[in-house]
């Protein structure tokens, strides 16, 4: 019998960018608020008249959105190499694997 071209067996790693897991710091969002350094989170900028106005930084919000450092601004997390593929996963390796030994076996000889 000829050598099939067998598919390697998938892992989580292999699952599109798509499918990946939200990012459980960010909940997907790639982006975090967080307390805006310039007015200390309170969205106002005193001046040194005593004037108020408001932190240009910020908007005025008291938070700015910063890119998450557990995603990389992705949102999502990659899964690990050694994560077991989900069942889709097999379930298309395994039709692969069909495919690949029925078009040696139909090939002529
Ligand atoms: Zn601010
Ligand atoms: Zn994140």
């Amino acid at each position: 019998m000829e050598n099939a071209e067998i598919p390697d067996y998938p892992t989580k790693a292999d699952l599109d960018e798509f499918d990946w897991d939200d990012c459980s710091k960010c909940s997907g969002d790639g982006l975090r608020d967080v307390g805006c350094a310039d007015c200390q989170g309170t969205g106002v900028i005193n001046s040194l008249e005593g004037d108020e106005s408001d932190c240009n930084t910020c908007g005025g919000d008291g938070t700015v959105e910063e890119e998450c450092d557990e995603c990389d601004g992705t949102g999502k997390i990659k899964p690990s190499e050694d994560e077991e593929p989900t069942e889709e996963q097999i379930g298309d390796w395994q039709s692969e694997v069909e495919d690949a030994t029925t078009i040696v076996d139909e090939s002529p000889v």
